[in-house]
């Protein structure tokens, strides 16, 4: 069971020869065999996943016929499922259960989409190898001393082995795209404003999208056909149309007119990842598209305007994480409650002290209190510190630097104002093409641990993808091709807002063109 694409098994549906419930079966058994090595999913959901199926095909016995029945779909452990574990790969919420269902699960369930498991990830999706995940480090199917890529790692594991016909992941800066570069298979990151975040564990809020991960291009078309469009549950959900992606699937790319930005094309990127998309987009010429090089001018400070912005974000994010309200409480015996209420009382004595003039007792009281702060203050530090991860509180540390006073204007204003020039920049090449293309990432996959204790070396990995987060843009990854080192390589194209379909059409025709 190599590559199973979710229109094989609808055909097999069709022709009788398979059941949602044998499906799950076959799925469930590969995952027993591979998952011990590759740690791609931290959690099944067999029951709910057998009960799901079985309901389907009394449905479908009955000639009730969803779209996306007998879909099998990983679950990146962000998204919140009702009454399931969501701990985002961190200590913090390793005993957090979600009360409510993502809106882009509840539409894809509804479609019949069937959950097998929550899939393995950076913690909070913050990372680019899949090595800070409390669950531990994912391995990559096609070479396991290598790292799966990230924050979606395990989707992208789960889906390029067979575990999975697809994957949901989440692209904050690139976490969607460049697994699936390093893993060899198709992902999508939609348009910011296409899928509702509704139910996703935020980590930079006007950064973070969803989309699919599957083996083909048509697969992933219809998953997002069944998550996107408005919600009411999230105001920054677009209203805008949701076109039939799969009919946007013409096998054609005739005088479409391609894009190909100089500066992605730059020192650093692997020698054979740059042949292998210049000969993606030769053939692309040779079936119609007409090519012309394009400049995005800012390219360059995309890292240090997205690294700032989004640890601006996450810092902001992550302060509920407090041992109050979510997850992860360090062993300070007194709850909040109980030293709230003494803080109370304190400072009601306090306050009669100094009224009645008892300057001894009152200097006393103050000094209860200021040691009952600290208790509390105790309590967030301990549980912060026990927490999260290493790089996490890197982030946390950096955006709460960037957002303080006297750094806030040289950093936090200065980033947002590139990001409004990284934004200009593609709305004018788009006026000259239809669709850019560039490398997916600088290298094949690295190998575990190689930059793990290397912040800078780790972030400059991202330096092809954060640019369509940080405009909002679509961004499809498709295979190119294999590289000498037997590792897969994958070819980014990049669209105008809202125009996945124009993405998944050329992508579609460059994966069948070899
Ligand atoms: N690698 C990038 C980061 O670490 C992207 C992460 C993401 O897209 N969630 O922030």
């Amino acid at each position: 069971m190599p590559y199973p694409t979710f229109s094989d098994a609808q055909r097999a549906l069709k022709n009788d020869e398979t059941s949602c419930e044998a499906l799950v079966s076959s799925f469930l058994d590969r995952i027993e065999q591979r998952n011990d090595e590759l740690n791609a999913f931290i959690e099944l959901d067999e029951d709910g996943a057998r009960n799901h199926a079985r309901y389907l095909d009394s449905q479908r016995a009955r000639g009730h016929e969803r779209p996306l029945a007998g879909l099998i779909v990983g679950v990146k452990d962000v998204l919140c499922m009702r009454g399931r574990k969501v701990t985002c790969g961190s200590k913090m919420l390793s005993c957090f259960e979600s009360l409510i269902d993502a809106t882009a699960l509840k539409r894809l369930r509804d479609a019949g989409a069937i959950f097998i498991g929550k899939t393995n990830c950076d913690e909070f999706a913050m990372g680019s190898s899949n090595e800070t995940s409390h669950a531990g480090p994912v391995r990559n199917p096609v070479d396991p001393t290598r790292v799966p890529g990230g924050s979606s790692g395990g989707s992208a594991a789960a889906v390029a082995d067979g575990m999975a016909h697809a994957a949901l992941g989440t692209d904050t800066g690139g976490s969607i795209r460049q697994p699936a570069a390093f893993c060899g298979v198709v992902g999508l990151k939609p348009t910011y404003g296409r899928v509702s975040r509704y139910g996703l564990v935020a980590y930079a809020s006007s950064f973070d999208t969803i989309g699919p991960m599957a083996h083909s291009v048509e697969d992933v078309a219809r998953l997002l056909e069944a998550m996107a469009g408005p919600d009411p549950n999230d105001a920054t959900s677009a209203d805008v149309p949701v076109p039939s992606y799969t009919d946007a699937l013409t096998n054609s790319v005739e005088g479409l007119r391609i894009g190909l930005p100089k500066e992605y094309f730059a020192e650093g990127l692997d020698e054979e990842i740059q042949e292998m998309v210049y000969a993606k987009v030769r053939r692309l010429k040779a079936a119609g598209a007409t090519v012309q090089e394009v400049s995005l001018p800012h390219t360059d400070y995309g890292i240090a305007a997205y690294y700032i912005l989004t640890t601006a974000e996450a810092s902001s994010n992550l302060a509920r994480y407090d041992g109050v309200r979510y997850g992860h409480r360090a062993d300070v015996k007194e709850t909040r409650d109980t030293l709230q209420a003494e803080h109370q009382q304190l400072k009601k004595s306090r306050d009669t002290a100094q009224a009645n003039g008892n300057a001894e007792r009152a200097k006393a009281l103050q000094e209860a209190l200021d040691a009952q702060e600290s208790l509390l203050n105790r309590l967030y530090a301990d549980t912060r510190t026990e927490g999260f991860g290493t790089e996490v509180k890197r982030r946390i540390m950096l955006g709460t630097y960037v957002l303080s006073s006297g750094y806030y204007d040289a950093y936090y204003e200065k980033a947002q104002r590139v990001r409004t020039l990284i934004r200009n920049d593609f709305d004018q090449a788009f006026e000259a093409v239809d669709v850019l293309i560039t490398p997916a990432t600088p290298t094949p996959a690295f190998e575990l641990g190689s930059k793990v204790d290397d912040p800078l070396a780790m972030y400059l990995n991202d330096v092809y993808t954060v640019t369509a987060n940080l405009a909002g843009v679509p961004g499809l990854v498709v295979p190119a091709g294999t590289h000498s080192s037997g590792l897969p390589v994958g070819m980014q194209l990049l669209g105008r807002h809202f125009d996945e379909a124009t993405l998944l059409q050329v992508g579609d025709v460059a994966m069948n063109l070899s």
